[in-house]
């Protein structure tokens, strides 16, 4: 079991480490094969054959089953979290275009004009209705699902404990229940190999959103790229990071967006009623876990406290 091999690829705009514990690498193929597929023919915003970006452009109005499974869960993750976490914020991720270099602060009117259908989507069977003018962008669970994608892969596989990462989110895989694995979550202040504390978990699906991954700077002020679906522009709910460990990639990855709007007080019954925990950082270097990740925390870094 001590043997590990990792493997990178690109997906979903973000690289895809895998990294199988024994010798059974090759299961990194498919899991490579099943992540582009999902991005390239289900969920891209921008790839012409995704059944999304069909979706958007209205040539299409209904979907496989595959993807009307997905969209359901993801309505239900809409609906209890009050649109904290929105599908449909497609044309104001559009406006503000962070991560491109015409990232700037939009026009308010085209900002409200934006969000006046936010979350009015609906899905019915295989049928999906969308606002005219409405974007679905299913950047915050893209890659939660395709954790869920690599899970199924593992579990036809002969390999017994991986670690599978796609941006943000990860799964823990083992084969058995007693299998520990130890992360770090990052220092949002700091690079990509600095954390601010670590957590001991047994396994499951593991998502972060922060303030650190996307933004951009104006007039000295740092705009990010996790949205308040109630006005358009960044959330300020008091947090640099929150991760979210759940019983599916795409619970995690969805509810990591919400509760980085929700704030801590706010997501505390969301995170219950999914049985999920969280850990959030706040703007003043605070940590805080739910109940069940307390005793499975550790600060290590000198900028954090409990
Ligand atoms: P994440 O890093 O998982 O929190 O996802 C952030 C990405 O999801 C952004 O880059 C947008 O594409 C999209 N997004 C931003 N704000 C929201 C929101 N409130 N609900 C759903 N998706 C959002
Ligand atoms: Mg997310």
């Amino acid at each position: 079991m001590n043997r590990a091999s990792t493997e990178s690829f690109i997906a979903m705009n973000a690289t895809v480490s895998v990294t199988c514990y024994g010798s059974q690498a090759q299961v990194s193929e498919s899991i490579k094969s099943s992540i582009t597929a999902l991005d390239f023919n289900t969920l891209s915003r921008t790839f012409p054959s995704s059944q999304i970006y069909k979706l958007n452009s209205q040539e299409a109005s209904t979907v496989s089953d595959e993807l009307a499974a997905l969209l359901t869960e993801i309505k239900k993750a809409e609906v209890r979290s009050g649109k904290a976490f929105c599908a449909d914020l497609g044309r104001v991720t559009e406006l503000w275009a962070i991560g491109t270099e015409n990232a700037a602060v939009p026009d308010a009117d085209d900002l409200k004009n934006a969000i006046a259908s936010a979350g009015t989507w609906e899905i019915d069977g295989n049928k999906v209705s969308l606002a005219n003018g409405s974007i679905l962008d299913l950047g915050a669970v893209g890659k939660g699902i395709a954790c869920d994608y690599a899970q199924a892969q593992l579990k036809n596989s002969k390999c017994k404990k991986a670690v599978v990462s796609v941006g943000g989110s990860l799964l823990l895989y083992s084969a058995k229940d007693n299998e520990e694995f130890k992360i770090g979550i990052r220092n949002p202040d700091g690079d990509v190999n600095s954390y601010a504390v670590t957590l001991d978990l047994n396994g499951g699906f593991v998502s972060t959103s922060g303030n650190y991954e996307r933004y951009f700077e104006q007039d000295g002020v740092r705009y990010h790229h996790i949205f308040n679906s109630e006005n358009g522009y960044p959330a300020e709910s008091g947090l640099k990071s929150v991760t979210v460990c759940a019983e599916s990639g795409l619970v995690s990855d969805a509810l990591s967006t919400a509760c980085f709007v929700l704030g801590y007080e706010n997501s505390l019954s969301l995170l219950e009623s999914y049985g999920a925990q969280a850990v959030f950082i706040t703007a003043e270097n605070k940590v805080i876990p739910t109940a069940g990740l307390a005793d499975k925390i550790e600060i290590t870094n000198k900028d954090f406290s409990l």
